[in-house]
């Protein structure tokens, strides 16, 4: 049985995250989806809003479940017994990214590989950072989240469209 460890911030969870998750769902036996509780970012949602929109999202979702961790991660993927940590990869900014991360895992447990999930061609523009600053400025922001996202985007903003 393969665990897929899916690590991120997901502040918050976007379209693009969720089509990730499904696809690797697809591959692997087990998709942990897990919110990194401390990340050295300013967040907009606490760990347990991020974690309660990936759950509401995932809802009916077979294989895929929402965890939250505070260590490194490949220590997190060992915990789980996971063998594969999952990111995306939208352009070459996130390759170069992705690729240094990907050493760095590689050196601290050479058992755990990273697959890496070419952005849906419909999603690769998206990030949450641009979903909160569209919010924020009162713009439309149901095309790229779930629902329940938008509307919690609407509330913390206060935007009514
Ligand atoms: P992190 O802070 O770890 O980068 P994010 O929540 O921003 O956390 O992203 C988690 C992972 O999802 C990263 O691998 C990122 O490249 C990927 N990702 C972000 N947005 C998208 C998207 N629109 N489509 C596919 N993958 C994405």
């Amino acid at each position: 049985m393969t665990v897929a460890l899916y690590p991120g911030s997901f502040d918050p969870a976007t379209n693009g995250h969720l089509d990730t998750a499904v696809r690797a769902a697809r591959l692997f036996d087990e998709v942990v989806i897990a919110v990194f509780d401390r990340p050295m970012k300013n967040l907009l949602f606490s760990t347990a809003e991020r974690v309660a929109f990936l759950q509401q999202a995932i809802q009916g979702l077979p294989r895929i479940r929402v965890e939250t961790y505070a260590t490194l991660t490949v220590h997190y993927a060992q915990e789980i017994g996971a063998s594969v940590i999952v990111r995306g990869l939208r352009d070459v900014s996130d390759f170069q990214h992705e690729f240094q991360m990907a050493q760095i895992n590689q050196t601290i447990d050479p058992d755990i590989d990273v697959v890496v999930f070419m952005a849906n061609r419909k999603f690769t523009f998206l990030s949450s950072s641009a979903v909160r600053e569209i919010a924020a400025l009162g713009g439309d922001v149901s095309g790229f989240v779930p629902h329940h996202v938008a509307q919690a985007l609407y509330r913390k903003f206060q935007t009514r469209l």
